[in-house]
C-alpha cells in the first residue's frame, strides 16, 4: 500500500483506517497524496455517485457558497423547498424533513413512527426491523440495526423493537397476528451493510399489504438505494408499491452531508412546529448542491445508466468467474454489485489498493462494489477485470 503516514492521534480511533490519503478526484477516479490514482469502485460508501468533482455540482457550490451558506429555519429557505418540490415530485411523497445524515433520516422515520402509534393510543410503540439491517449509530438507529458489534457497549438499547429476519413475510404476519404494539416496519429495499442482500420480488407488496391490513407504516431505509444507485432513483420504484416514509442520504449530497426523510399521506402530517428539527438540516447551501445532484440524475438519465451499466457488469462477472469453486455468488441490483465468496477475502481491500483499485468487503466475504453512475463503459470493464484479477489470484 501507498502508507501515507498521518498523524491522527487526536482523532477519536472510531475507524480502522487504511494507510491512504486522498488529494483530490475526478470522475470515477482519485489520486492519493503521493500522485497514485486509483479507480474507485466504492464512492466514499454510495455517496459521491455521479463521481467526484462533478461540474454541475461543484458550480451549483461555489455559486452559493458565494451567496449565502446558512440561514435558518425559523425563516423560509427556498433552496430547501425547491429540494422537498423536486423529491417529492419524483417519489411521489408528500413533504419531506432535512437532517444531516442517513441517521439523522431513520431518526425522523423512527419519531413519525412513535407518533403515529402513540397519537394511536399505543402506549409503546413498536417498529419492526431486520437482521443483519444496517439503519445507523445514534441510539435510535443503532437500535434498530440487526447487528451486535454495531450495539455493543451501547446498552441500554431503546424499547420499541422487534426484529425479525430479513426477507420473512411469514415472521411478520406472525407478529401482526400477536403484537398490538407494532405501529411500521422498517426495512431496505435491498440490504446494503448486510452485503447487498436482495429480497423476493414480491417482498415489499407482501409487507404493504400486511401494513394496509394492520394499520401500519411501511418506512424504507433508502439511505444507500436511493438517488439512482439500483437502477431507479428510488429502489422502490421496482417494486410497485408506495411507502408511507422513505429515508435517503449518501447519493443526496453527492459528499455534502445532507439526509432526507420523506413521508406520504397522514404520515406527512405528523411532525408539528417543535416536534423535530436539526440547526444545520436543509440549509442553502446544502439544498443548492442536492437540487443539482437530483437535476444531473434525472436530466442525464443516471438511473437508466446505473440499470444498464450494472446488468452488463454483473454478465462479464458471472462469465469470467464461472466456475471458480472460491465464488459462492454474484448478485447485484443496478450499481450495488456483490461477489460472495466461500472464504474471509478481506485481504482483498488491501491489495486492491497496491493495484489502484478502491473496493469494500462486507461481512467478511463479501466484495461490495457501489462504482459512480457515470461511469464510462471502458471504467466499468476495469472494475471487473481488476476485481476478477484480485479473486482469481487468491
Ligand atoms: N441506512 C443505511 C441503509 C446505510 O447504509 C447507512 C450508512 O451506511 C445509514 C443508514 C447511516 O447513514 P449515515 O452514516 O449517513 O448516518
Amino acid at each position: 500500500m501507498s502508507g501515507a503516514t498521518i498523524q491522527n492521534d487526536h482523532i477519536m480511533q472510531t475507524y480502522g483506517r487504511i494507510p491512504v490519503a486522498f488529494e483530490r478526484g475526478s470522475g470515477a477516479y482519485l489520486e492519493d497524496t503521493n500522485g497514485k490514482r486509483y479507480l474507485d469502485a466504492l464512492t466514499g460508501l454510495a455517496v459521491v455517485g455521479l463521481g467526484h468533482a462533478h461540474p454541475r455540482v461543484t458550480q451549483a457550490i461555489t455559486d452559493q457558497a458565494a451567496k449565502l451558506l446558512h440561514t435558518s429555519n425559523l425563516y423560509e429557505v427556498p433552496r430547501q423547498a425547491e429540494l422537498a418540490n423536486k423529491l417529492c415530485a419524483i417519489s411521489g411523497m408528500d413533504r419531506v424533513f432535512f437532517g444531516n445524515s442517513g441517521a439523522e433520516a431513520n431518526e425522523a422515520a423512527l419519531k413519525i413512527a412513535r407518533l403515529h402509534g402513540n397519537n394511536k393510543g399505543i402506549k409503546t410503540p413498536t417498529v419492526i426491523v431486520t437482521s443483519e439491517s444496517f439503519h445507523g449509530r445514534t441510539m435510535a438507529t443503532l437500535t434498530a440495526t440487526g447487528n451486535r458489534k454495531v450495539q455493543a457497549g451501547f446498552e441500554p438499547l431503546l424499547k420499541g423493537f422487534v426484529r425479525v429476519p430479513y426477507n420473512d413475510v411469514e415472521a411478520i404476519a406472525q407478529i401482526a397476528e400477536n403484537n398490538p404494539d407494532v405501529v411500521a416496519v422498517l426495512v431496505e429495499p435491498v440490504q446494503g451493510e448486510g452485503g447487498i442482500k436482495i429480497p423476493s420480488d414480491d417482498y415489499l407488496a407482501k409487507l404493504r399489504g400486511i401494513c394496509d391490513d394492520k394499520g401500519w407504516l411501511l418506512m424504507l431505509d433508502e439511505v444507500q438505494t436511493g438517488n439512482g444507485r439500483t437502477g431507479t432513483y428510488f429502489a422502490y420504484q421496482q417494486s410497485g408499491v408506495m411507502p408511507d416514509v422513505v429515508t435517503t442520504a449518501k447519493g443526496l449530497g453527492n459528499g455534502v452531508p445532507i439526509g432526507a426523510c420523506l413521508a406520504r399521506g397522514d404520515a406527512a402530517e405528523l411532525m408539528k412546529p417543535g416536534s423535530h428539527g436539526s440547526t444545520y438540516g436543509g440549509n442553502p447551501f446544502v439544498c443548492a448542491a442536492a437540487c443539482a445532484v437530483v437535476d444531473t440524475i434525472v436530466e442525464e438519465k443516471l438511473c437508466e445508466r446505473a440499470a444498464k451499466l450494472g446488468e452488463q457488469m454483473l454478465a462479464r462477472f458471472k462469465t469470467a468467474l464461472k466456475g471458480n469453486n472460491n465464488v459462492a455468488d454474484i448478485r447485484g441490483k443496478g450499481l450495488m454489485l456483490a461477489i460472495e465468496l466461500t472464504d474471509d477475502c478481506t485481504d482483498l481491500v488491501g491489495k486492491a489498493i497496491d493495484a489502484g483499485l478502491l473496493i469494500n468487503v462486507t461481512q467478511g466475504n463479501i466484495i461490495r462494489l457501489l462504482p459512480p453512475l457515470t461511469m464510462t463503459d471502458t471504467e466499468a470493464d476495469a472494475v471487473v477485470d481488476g476485481v476478477v484479477d484480485l479473486i482469481n489470484g487468491k
